[in-house]
């Protein structure tokens, strides 16, 4: 490590700013937020450094540097565009004894300024001592998606309570564990989304327990995340976090290597897969094995393709749930639909040809397909089906049957979002003979409608290793 981390208090003092242009305003910004009373000393003030002047109040005036100027600063920047300036006033602030910093001279800076996460309070600096300005603007945007935007608020929240929480909890090693439990546990996600009077009724009820749960062995929860169509890409921030929070994962068959990858390492993993024919754990004993282990104290992450609540039987898992007591939350995913579609260039709707989209499951109850074909064939609506490859030509025919025409635009998208993702597209009456052409598997997804003709520009009308199928 070259350079030491600090962060420094600048309140009240007062930091020398010489320059007035893009570089000296971006300075000038950071130090003024943190509360420093800032002189700039340029002959005349850039369009950003003058907006910046009169909203903060900076003082500004032109003319020489003089040791004067560096009188007491805490720190000062040599930004102008002109190098002996720069180079006169870093031996000016050398003499004074004042920290500073020359824009592109790392040999003249004595500190250099950090790329900055500011979450509400809670800040992230991240250096490479200044080899490397774009690797740690990169950083912080990795550090961007790790830390919810709401952090600020919690650590508000945590400063509210820490006085109580002493006084209750004395022991020091029991005090951790409970705020460990606050921060990352379902009072945190009260507080992240915003209902900080509920988080608050917890904490009292949490308080209360302190005492008496670390004997007994608290209640864990679950948390029934949607992982989208399987590019990890398309997971949201609240489930990559809650992903890297819990102890154990349940996980389908949905789930590919590169989500569960993202999962905490040291998480058990338990396979609970289900293939279309091949229930490997039954649904009512995947319930019960998430309430077992809720009920160990543990936090337990139910993960789930697409959306849990879209044909993802996430309501008969809550249920369960709800019916032992056991706290739970439901984190919403993309669900295959929008992720198959956007991926492969057909939108669902459209202007021009489609004003509805209707999702619905091509693998019914006791082998009856229970299709309100009615109500799906309507002149501009997109119809999804979803689990219906092994029910295609069934499909087909009662889409036929029932009024659909034959010659009707539709598309197979085969492990959407992933990187195998295959796509095929043509006539609805040839889809069952184009997906055994083309040996399709699971997960697969179909799309009816004339919006598959927009897909790559009307270049609809082939599959994707470019076959003509027309
Ligand atoms: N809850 C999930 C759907 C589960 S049902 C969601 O919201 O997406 C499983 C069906 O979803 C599969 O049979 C298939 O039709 C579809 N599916 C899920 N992921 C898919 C993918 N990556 N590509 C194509 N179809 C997918």
């Amino acid at each position: 490590m070259d350079l030491l981390p600090v962060f420094q208090d600048v309140k009240g003092r007062p930091v020398l700013v010489v320059g007035g242009g893009t570089a000296a305003a971006r300075k000038a910004e950071l130090v003024s937020r943190a509360g420093a009373s800032v002189t700039v000393i340029a002959p005349e003030l850039g369009d950003d450094m003058a907006r910046l002047a009169a909203e903060r109040g900076l003082a500004h005036r032109s003319g020489e540097v003089s040791a004067a100027d560096l009188e007491g600063c805490a720190l000062a920047f040599a930004a102008s565009e002109d190098m002996a300036l720069n180079e006169r006033v870093h031996e000016l602030a050398v003499a004074a004894g004042v920290p500073i910093n020359v824009v592109d001279r790392p040999e003249l800076c004595q500190f250099i300024m950090p790329a900055i996460l500011d979450r509400d309070g809670v800040v992230v600096a991240v250096s490479s001592g200044g080899d490397a300005p774009l690797l740690t603007r990169m950083m912080k945007a990795r550090f961007e998606t790790l830390v919810p935007a709401a952090y600020g608020r919690l650590a508000r929240f945590g400063g509210a309570w820490r006085d109580r929480v002493k006084a209750a909890i004395a022991d020091g090693d029991l005090r951790r564990r409970f705020w460990e439990k606050v921060f990352e546990g379902p009072i945190a996600e009260l507080v992240f989304s915003g209902r900080e009077s509920e988080a608050a009724h917890a904490m009292e009820a949490q308080l209360e327990d302190a005492g008496r749960a670390a004997s007994r062995g608290a209640v864990g929860e679950v948390w029934l995340v949607g992982a989208g169509p399987g590019d990890p890409d398309l997971l949201t921030f609240r489930a990559l976090r809650l992903m890297q929070q819990a102890e154990v994962v349940l996980y389908d068959r949905l789930i590919g290597d590169g989500i569960l990858n993202l999962v905490r390492r040291d998480a058990e993993r338990i396979y609970v897969g289900k293939a279309a024919k091949n229930h490997t754990v039954p649904q009512d004993e995947i319930g019960r094995m998430l309430v077992r282990l809720a009920k160990e104290g543990k936090r337990v992450l139910r993960l789930k393709g697409g959306d849990p609540f879209i044909f993802g039987r996430g309501g008969e898992e809550i249920e369960q749930l709800a019916a032992e007591g056991i706290p739970f939350q439901v984190v919403p995913g993309i669900t295959a639909a929008s992720g198959c579609a956007a991926y492969a260039g057909i939108p669902l709707t459209h202007r021009d040809h489609a004003q509805a989209c209707v999702f619905v499951t091509g693998h019914g109850k006791d082998e009856k397909l229970g299709i309100d074909w009615e109500a799906l064939i309507r002149p501009n609506q997109t119809i999804v089906i979803y689990m219906g490859l092994t029910m295609l030509q069934r499909l087909v025919k009662e889409y036929c049957d029932h009024g659909g025409r034959p010659d009707m635009p539709a598309a197979i998208v085969e492990k959407g979002t992933r990187p195998a993702q295959r796509v095929i597209t043509g006539r609805i009456s040839e889809l069952p003979a184009l997906a055994e052409a083309a040996r399709l598997g699971p997960p697969s997804l179909i799309i009816i409608g004339s919006v598959v003709t927009l897909r790559r520009d009307l270049a609809w009308y082939e599959t994707e290793d470019g076959a003509e199928t027309g």
